[in-house]
């Protein structure tokens, strides 16, 4: 069963938390028991095997031929890899490589399952509705929800990104998707504008009330909902297997894993990992130069009253990180009532602070650092120089916070960096890097080609021709419109 982090609605199925999202009046689904697990029982499966044997945990009440199916995603040919998620070595670390799905970044590991999930869902708990997604992207997100969902019988997707706040690929990714029930639309705001105005919407009971006369409910395919970040825990237990297997590890040895974070599902993830056995020390949570986290964890206030940079890794342009909400959950014991009232100073002031133990709970699990625009582009430069081996700069923020805390701790314990996305998602900055130029005016599809060039490595299929398909209908509009749009794309009657 799950529960609601501000302990506001009744204990809900597995089904019943997915095909909602979040919990309507606000607060997110976490399992109510978390299971364990002995990785050593997971040894010799593949990718969509282990996936099968960790998802199971979670869904009770989804019939099992669901996820039989579900996790064929994994082996089917739309990763371009037979292992879907290789550990590749990188100097003294190894690197997860999460992006060889079809929008060649890590979104695509749950997002390419979470339409089965949601489809059994709602068929599960007996809606007779179509499902409207709404999900607000920082770029990678909404190409993948909107690949994952495309002409999904019952399902309608609308997508919402910063206007000018994703890369030119990602957005050129997200207007080229076609299919007969996609809705992209740019918002004038940031990113944290843009998820406050649609997390509101799923709060609106006058909009409920319209999408329900028009036979349609809303879901959210966002790393608020537990089945989009439940496929995520897959792929730690994955790494842990892998090292072991290589020898990198002896069996049973805690590993650290670092990830470059932006609304914090990704290593929220990794620590249910951990909360379910699988032998890992510590977290490092790894934010550019929004550097929010990292201020929690030196002083416990979490302020979002702060100047907003559009950086070279806008997946992690974000100042209110969504997910850390069920980790204050757990961090306070689980204690309801704290959550309550900081999220409503959140709201209401832009900022709270965590009392000493809940702060002291979470450095125990968790390592927070930050690196600066200079320092991404310099470690894109020194890891392709010393090691060959292109970084993107989401995953370059994660190599450099952990070479900052290695050098500074002297930790030496193996250690896996995430890497989220594709090199060449976010081909003129890496080219620039490499260049060591620190402008980025090149043109972004020339960038592609010349990335490719200048290393030999390959463009991801998913981003070839992307500069050749036909861009659909892009509505732009501001934050506090995105209630008229949906009235006025999905007919749902008169302005409110
Ligand atoms: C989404 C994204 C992130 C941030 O992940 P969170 O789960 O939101 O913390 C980092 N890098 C890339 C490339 C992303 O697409």
């Amino acid at each position: 069963m799950y529960i609601s982090t501000r302990g506001n609605i009744e204990k809900q199925t597995a089904a019943q938390a997915i095909a909602l999202g979040m919990v309507p009046q606000g607060g997110l689904f976490v399992p109510e028991t978390i299971p364990h697990v002995d990785w050593q029982e997971l040894k010799g499966k593949n990718y969509a095997g282990l996936a099968l044997k960790i998802m199971n945990l979670f869904l009770d009440d989804l019939p099992p031929e669901v996820l039989d199916e579900a996790v064929k995603v994994y082996g089917d040919g739309r990763f371009d890899t037979t292992n879907p998620v290789p550990l590749t070595d990188v100097g003294n670390c190894g690197i997860l490589e999460l992006w060889h799905g079809p929008t060649a970044a890590f979104k695509d590991m749950a997002l390419q399952v979470l339409p089965y999930l949601l489809a059994s869902s709602i068929k599960t708990i007996g809606l007779q509705s179509e499902v409207l997604i709404l999900t607000a992207t920082s770029g990678d997100t909404g190409k993948a929800a909107l690949e994952g969902f495309k002409d999904v019988p019952g399902t309608k997707i609308a997508v919402f990104y910063p206007d000018g706040g994703v890369s030119p690929v990602q957005e050129r990714q997200m207007i080229t998707t076609g299919g007969s029930n996609t809705y992209v639309a740019a918002v004038k705001g940031n990113f944290d504008e843009c998820q406050t105005a649609v997390k509101n919407i799923f709060s609106s009971p006058v909009l409920k009330q319209k999408l329900a006369q028009k036979n349609l409910v809303f879901s959210s395919a966002n790393s608020i909902n537990w089945g989009r970040l439940m496929p995520q825990i897959v792929y730690y237990f994955w790494a842990y297997l892998q090292a072991a297997e290589g020898g990198k590890i002896k069996p049973g040895e805690q590993i650290n894993i670092v990830v470059p974070t932006g609304n914090f599902g990704n290593i929220l993830a990794a620590y249910y990992a951990k909360r379910m056995g699988l032998p890992l020390a510590y977290l490092i949570c790894a934010s550019n130069k929004n550097n929010v986290l990292t201020d929690f964890f030196r002083n416990g206030v979490y302020d979002s009253k702060r100047p907003f940079f559009l950086t070279s890794s806008p997946s992690m342009d974000i100042l209110i990180s969504s997910n850390f909400e069920r980790f204050l959950y757990e961090m306070s014991g689980r204690d309801d009532e704290k959550i309550r009232s900081w999220f409503a100073d959140l709201t209401t002031k832009g900022k709270f602070e965590a009392d000493g133990q809940t702060l002291q709970e979470c450095r125990h699990n968790m390592i927070a650092g930050w690196a600066s625009e200079e320092g991404v582009a310099e470690t894109i430069r020194q890891v392709y120089e010393e090691f060959d081996y292109l970084l993107d700069p989401h995953t370059a923020v994660g190599m450099k916070v952990y070479a900052d805390y290695r050098k500074k701790n002297g930790d030496e314990t193996y250690t896996v960096v995430t890497s989220t996305a594709s090199p060449f998602k976010f081909a003129h900055h890496v080219l620039n890097a490499l260049n060591g130029d620190t402008g980025n005016e090149s043109d972004p599809w020339e960038a592609l080609y010349s990335l490719s060039e200048r290393t030999g490595w390959e463009i991801p299929i998913g981003l070839k021709s992307l500069s050749q398909k036909a861009a659909q209908r892009v509505t732009r509009c501001n934050p506090d419109e995105i209630n008229e749009y949906l009235i006025r794309e999905f007919s749902l009657g008169t302005c409110i």
